[in-house]
């Protein structure tokens, strides 16, 4: 797969249960809480995406809504995520991310009040794509204004913080946005912490492009496919 290249998901029940399984799955670790945060999926010319303030228990794979990868969603029917405008738009741009995983968790979130963006305080923020996880400027909850800013700061990362609100992460697949989310979390926890009692060490930018370039054979690939 070259960068870019769209990888959409086949619109079936078992994507629709495998979004709502991320949903529950981020509930139960503690990333998330209640009805906050949300998910989406590249399927098709469209968006199959969670309807807005549905506790995630009560989901079954037809109440997952889908709307246009442009444009407005339907006026009738369930009404989607109220952060659909920010999707949509990451989709848009993305389409190398067929996955889009929205979530309010609890370290993620002070450093988010704090407005402190995470620096290379680890060798896994690489696996946001570059030498650090940023922070999208705040703006209302489900506002255009809020989309702009996070189309933004996602040209170029796999993940963020949102100004007094959650994180946003990328996923090449559900099971990979999944994994971004976990990581993000671990990587803000350990900022914080690492801050008592001495000031954190923050790798170089050289260092960073080491660890990218290592990223792409890290793995269990096959010899064969090792040496290529
Ligand atoms: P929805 O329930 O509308 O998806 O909103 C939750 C959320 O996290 C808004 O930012
Ligand atoms: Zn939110």
């Amino acid at each position: 797969m070259t960068p870019g290249q769209s990888t959409a998901l086949p619109d079936t029940t078992v994507t629709r249960q495998a979004l709502i399984e991320a949903c529950l799955w981020m509930n139960e670790r503690h990333l998330n809480q209640g009805t906050s945060g949300n998910i989406s999926a590249r399927v098709g010319e469209g968006l199959l995406i969670t309807p807005s303030g549905v506790p995630y228990e009560d989901l079954s794979p037809d109440a997952l809504v889908t709307i246009p990868l442009t444009g407005q969603p339907k006026a009738e029917g369930p009404k989607p995520s109220s952060e659909w405008r920010f999707h949509q738009r990451l989709h848009q741009a993305r389409p190398d991310m067929p996955v889009v995983l929205h979530a309010h968790p609890p370290y993620c979130s002070i450093l988010a009040v704090q407005r402190r963006p995470i620096p290379a305080c680890h060798y896994m923020i690489a696996a946001f794509g570059g030498n650090d996880v940023p922070l999208v400027d705040y703006a209302l909850f489900g506002s255009s204004e809020l989309c702009e800013n996070m189309a933004e700061i996602m040209s170029d990362r796999h993940g963020c913080l949102m100004a007094n609100h959650g994180a946003t992460v990328l996923g090449e697949t559900i099971a990979r946005a999944r994994w971004r989310l976990e990581e993000l979390e671990t990587l803000a926890r350990t900022y914080l912490f690492s801050s008592i009692g001495g000031a954190p060490h923050i790798l170089s930018d050289a260092e960073i492009a080491e660890v990218l370039v290592a990223f792409q054979t890290y793995g269990p690939q096959d010899q064969g496919e090792r040496k290529a």
